[in-house]
């Protein structure tokens, strides 16, 4: 079976030809989020059109930022993008005269490791996404784990792991993912270097043995620690894949987030959970989408 996945990103719109978890063929696309929500849609529409000539695809999946009603393929809203209850499966379906399944990106992106990448094979598998947010996704036997209203369970960024903590762009305070996300990771870098460096800049210097990145560096993985030990006391998978750009440093990250799982896990012994690095980079999302099943009710 041949389908078409759509990462829909905020800067790019990333799409793919998809069969058995392999991308055929891929291509990329400018949101134009400024442009508004029908000039995304026609967009996404018009690339992929180009894109399919004449392919045959069954479906059109899209992995998409927020919270996503996956029974009825609704936006219900996406803090980043402005947007709330915009109808995006059905507005694409009706482009494309294709059936369309939608489902948050993170957990496109889980769907697509479990099926095809670090947790393949593993009965219970948890994600988290560490980007310009931090993203989560429940696998369980091949299947997204939805919930009652389609998708808006696992959001493991705006777990508080901080009473009183860091204000999230949530409006409340203490969420992970203002301390474990890769801009959290930026913005204490920029504070401690006194300019700005990116995260690939700051692992790298802690790598090569700067103190002060690796001070970042385990501030970091402190943090995202709780997170992680909270996400398996709750769901208890066998594995949590670490997902995002700071996946590509698992010999930086994995003993220490292991370590703490094996400290701060109730009855780890009887249960252990281990954590992996995603093996799909960027593709992950598209990967997902693609495999998405017909949920929408
Ligand atoms: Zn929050």
């Amino acid at each position: 079976m041949i389908s078409l996945g759509i990462d829909l990103g905020g800067t790019q719109i990333k799409y793919g030809l998809v069969e058995d978890g392999k991308i055929l063929d891929c291509g990329i696309c400018d949101t134009r989020l400024e442009e508004g929500y029908q000039a995304v849609v026609h967009r996404m529409a018009d690339c992929a059109k180009s894109f399919l000539r004449g392919a045959e695809a069954e479906f059109v999946g899209i992995a998409s930022p927020g919270l996503v009603d996956t029974y009825q393929g609704v936006v219900r809203y996406s803090n980043n993008f402005g947007w709330h209850n915009v109808p995006l499966a059905k507005d694409l379906s009706d482009c494309l005269e294709l059936p369309a399944r939608i489902a948050n990106d993170a957990q496109c992106a889980a769907l697509g490791e479990a099926l095809y990448g670090a947790g393949k094979g593993i009965p219970r598998m948890a994600m988290l996404t560490i980007g310009t947010g931090v993203g989560g996704g429940f696998v369980r036997d091949g299947q997204l784990e939805t919930d009652g209203y389609g998708s808006m369970a696992y959001i493991f960024g705006h777990c508080v792991i901080a009473h009183d903590g860091k204000l999230c762009n949530c409006g409340q305070r203490g969420c992970l993912e203002t301390y474990a996300s890769a801009t959290a990771i930026a913005r204490r870098g920029e504070q401690v270097f006194g300019g700005s460096k990116n995260v690939r800049q700051i692992f790298e210097l802690a790598r090569a043995g700067d103190k002060v990145a690796q001070g970042v560096l385990r501030e970091f993985l402190e943090y995202l620690t709780v997170g992680v030990v909270n996400v398996a006391n709750i769901l208890r998978p066998q594995v949590i894949v670490i997902g995002g750009g700071v996946s590509a440093s698992g010999d930086l990250i994995l003993s220490a987030v292991n370590q703490g799982l094996e400290n701060g896990v109730y009855g780890y012994e009887y249960a252990p959970v281990r954590a992996v690095c995603a093996r799909l980079g960027n593709q992950a999302g598209i990967v997902g989408a693609a495999n998405l099943t017909d949920r929408q009710k």
